[in-house]
């Protein structure tokens, strides 16, 4: 890298004295490197000086020529994760005569010539030496919860502007005691410009409240308190980096029941944290990468197969610790499912209170359905108020509010389902061996993305790079509008820019469109499934041309319809919709997203039309089953008559339709239940009844995947006693077939998998393995989230190169 460069910069004659400017950017900030600067220039005898910037770090270097050329090979070669350098630039410029080297105050001005973002780092879950020096009696951070060094801690959650320095943190409030500082000054010390660098003495302190906020214990008593609490089954709301999370011990089911209760979610399953990699290791099963994912400095969430008899009703309940019975969780944390969302403690708080209990716990978001997560210890009170029974809170403030971060590996890749913390702010720059590409091409004029309305965020598109910040929630109450107002704010003040543009989804109902259209000066709408395929393009660094399946529950269609099983062909400039699933009418609409039972009527009368409701042989199908005689009426007439029950292309609401035909799933109380039911239940399946792929026809110079006919199929077999789960894997595998056909029919090598459906790893697997034994190339989503979380990207890919849409 640079080398070329380099040589240019470096002078032949190896006595001559020579002074280097070198700038760079990306993960430069909070990660130790300007004290990694420092030692390796004194260790080659160079004096100079090195300072962050707006956009990255500026350096110079002065010194003979080898101890240069030296210098810059080690930068290149010594420089350890998380810290990386993007766009090198070196320079010769005038000696002079400088006698030491030094760590300068930041300077925020800009390069006016070089456009370029500035990095804000994610936050980085504890390093082994800090864990190390917790753990170890005597030391001075023994015990202490906020123990952080230039590797780890929180970066972005208390960034509150750029260059990273203390002063621009919420750190800024704490001044650092005498033995801190030294380590602050201390070019050999670990904490050696740690911004973040806090000890009991001059750092934050825990607390322990009551729910009316009355100081019960602080300190290590608090924590000791919270650990006996939780013990006890009490529910405890707990501030940890990014928000407040609510705790209750996951092998006491009146306690998770309790929590469920409270907070209005039946069965959406919980994530638990467990003490340690092998406590993970005991609930589910871990495959290498997923132990990788575990243990990063991004600590996920992931999403695990749960061990056999890892989930089940223990006599332990309440008891105190392991007691030598198997690790387990009552199934009240996960109903009916057969995975576990886990995750590793990622804060010295965490570590102490994990290994206080040594057991899992639920750690689920700390906020009411549909809020944002809270991050202040004064709102906690009173939005949590019903909800934990004790607070363990600290008084280092949370500048950006960013929610456990959720993963699961498809097809031996780790995807990224919530991009928050750890991984948000995530960056994607453009490259230059794909320059080709339609969403990588760099734009002068900065664009914001506001995403969809469901699983929202927003993005940001400057120069070559591309921004997307953590996720929000849903845009329905009126908190989450504020928090997403914030997310806003947040992007424009952190990375200096005033957008012109705003992009947002086509839907004229969306808050977010209707924020773009309210505020911007320029508005650029993006379609709903075309977003999805630029996202993940732009995650991919790929260049059309490239087939995009964007399957999802719903989007915004441009034609009246819902849309939501499209294949979208992407070219240079612009784009086609060339295949959807055969359309079927919902009865009650926006009603069926709830109510897969509404999806299973219409796909059977689009199979059977109106005689569905007077077919004796169908009577026994769940769906058609469960209505009373005055319902069957209703929803014959809507369908018969169209009132009501718009049209829609789904395979969401396909996957509903067929989890509901199957007993699966009736209704739904969170989004993606009744397709995580399916997969569920086809990944138990004993077998794969084999369903007919769906019958491609032309129309209107257009390709329509038909399903009737399998879907008609697997009724005939589930009422002649085919297993369920057999049929479900059936179904899994007719669709992944489906995309095979369609893309053949396309012509297109290049197929990308896009949308919410392929969070579904049993469809995602089985049509990448299709495609790829068809000799096709196939990508799928890693960082930026499949389903709605990752829309704002592409759409703020749309927004740097514009396709027009090409009608067939
Ligand atoms: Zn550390
Ligand atoms: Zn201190």
């Amino acid at each position: 890298m640079n080398q070329c460069q380099d040589a240019e910069a470096l002078s032949q004659d190896p006595d001559e004295v020579g002074r280097l400017r070198i700038e760079a950017g990306g993960a430069v900030q909070g990660v130790g490197f300007r004290p990694f600067v420092h030692r390796l220039a004194v260790s080659e005898g160079l004096t100079g000086f090195v300072r962050n910037t707006a956009e990255g770090v500026a350096l110079e270097i002065e010194g003979v020529a080898p101890a240069l050329a030296r210098f810059l090979a080690r930068l290149e070669a010594e420089l350890a994760p998380p810290a990386a350098m993007r766009a090198r630039r070196v320079r010769r410029i005038a000696p002079t005569g400088q006698r030491d080297f030094s760590i300068l105050p930041s300077r925020q001005e800009r390069a006016p010539d070089q456009p370029r973002l500035p990095v804000v780092l994610p936050d980085l879950a504890t390093c082994a030496a800090c864990l190390a020096e917790i753990r170890e009696p005597g030391n001075r951070r023994y015990r202490y919860p906020f123990t952080t060094c230039v590797q780890c801690g929180p970066r972005f959650s208390l960034i509150e502007d750029v260059p990273y320095d203390r002063a621009r943190t919420t750190m800024r409030r704490f001044a650092m005691c005498a033995a801190c500082q030294a380590e602050y000054d201390d070019p050999r010390s670990r904490r050696f410009h740690a911004e973040t660098n806090a000890c009991p003495r001059c750092g934050p302190q825990l607390r322990l409240w009551d729910a009316a906020g009355r100081e019960i214990a602080a300190g290590d008593q608090a924590l000791l308190g919270a650990a006996g609490a939780l013990r006890d089954g009490v529910i405890v709301a707990l501030k940890g980096l990014g928000g407040f999370q609510l705790l209750v011990d996951a092998r006491n089911d009146l306690a998770v029941r309790r929590l469920r209760e409270r907070k209005g979610r039946p069965t959406k399953p919980f994530a638990l944290m467990v003490p340690d990699c092998e406590a993970a290791q005991a609930l589910a099963e871990v495959d290498p990468l997923e132990r990788q994912l575990l243990c990063s400095p991004a600590a996920p969430i992931v999403l695990l197969r749960a061990r056999e008899g890892a989930i089940r009703f223990s006599p332990a309940t309440g008891a105190h610790g392991m007691g030598g019975v198997p690790p387990s969780v009552v199934p009240s944390v996960a109903p009916l499912n057969p995975w576990l969302g886990i995750m590793l403690p990622y804060t010295p708080l965490h570590h102490l209170l994990m290994r206080e209990l040594g057991a899992p716990v639920v750690a689920t978001s700390g906020n009411r359905g549909g809020d944002p997560i809270v991050a202040d210890e004064t709102q906690a009170l009173e939005q949590l108020a019903g909800l934990a029974d004790l607070f363990l809170v600290h008084d280092r403030p949370i500048a950006h509010p960013v929610d456990d971060s959720v993963t699961r590996v498809i097809g031996g890749e780790p995807v990224v389902l919530r991009n928050a913390r750890g991984y948000a702010p995530l960056v994607l720059s453009s490259n230059d061996e794909s320059d080709a590409s339609p969403t990588l091409t760099p734009n002068p004029n900065p664009t914001l993305a506001l995403g969809g309305h469901g699983k929202s965020a927003v993005a940001l598109a400057y120069a070559e790079q591309l921004v997307l910040g953590p996720y929000v929630g849903d845009l329905e109450g009126v908190r989450a509008r504020t928090a997403f107002a914030g997310g806003i704010e947040a992007m424009r003040r952190l990375y200096r820019v005033r957008p012109q543009t705003v992009a947002c989804d086509t839907h004229p109902d969306y808050h977010s469109t209707q924020v773009a259209e309210r505020e911007a000066s320029a508005v650029q709408y993006v379609p709903h499934h075309l977003a999805h395929v630029l996202a993940g393009m732009a995650d991919n660094g790929l260049s059309a041309p490239l087939l995009g399946v964007a399957w999802d529950g719903s989007g915004y269609g441009g034609d009246g319809t819902v849309w939501g099983g499209e294949f979208i062909l992407v070219k240079r400039d612009a784009y086609c919709r060339v295949a959807h699933l055969q359309p079927f009418r919902l009865p009650g609409g926006e009603a069926a997203v709830r109510e897969p039972d509404r999806a299973a009527l219409g796909a059977l009368h689009a199979v059977f039309g109106d005689a569905m409701f007077d077919d004796a042989s169908l009577a026994a199908l769940p769906p058609i089953a469960a209505l009373a005689p005055r319902e069957r009426r209703v929803f014959a007439a809507m369908l018969a008559r169209g009132a009501h029950a718009p049209w829609t292309s789904s395979a969401g609401r396909l996957f509903d339709a067929v989890a509901a035909l199957l007993g699966l799933c009736a209704r739904s109380s969170f989004d993606g239940e009744a397709a995580i039911a399916l997969e569920a239940a086809a990944t138990c399946a004993a077998g794969c009844y084999p369903l007919a792929a769906p019958v491609l026809r032309e129309a209107a110079r257009r390709i329509v995947a038909d399903w009737r006919p399998t879907l008609a199929a697997l009724v005939r077999a589930r009422l002649n006693g085919v297993d369920a789960a057999d049929l479900a894997a059936g179904f899994h595998q007719a669709l992944a077939q489906l995309v095979v056909e369609v893309a053949a029919r396309v012509g297109e090598p290049r197929v990308l998998l896009s949308g919410g459906c392929f969070q579904n790893a049993l469809l995602s697997e089985r049509a990448a393995a299709g495609l790829r034994a068809a000799g096709l190339a196939v990508w799928r989503h890693h960082r930026v989230p499949p389903n709605d979380g990752g829309l704002a990207a592409g759409q703020a890919a749309f927004a740097r190169h514009p396709l027009m849409e090409e009608k067939t």
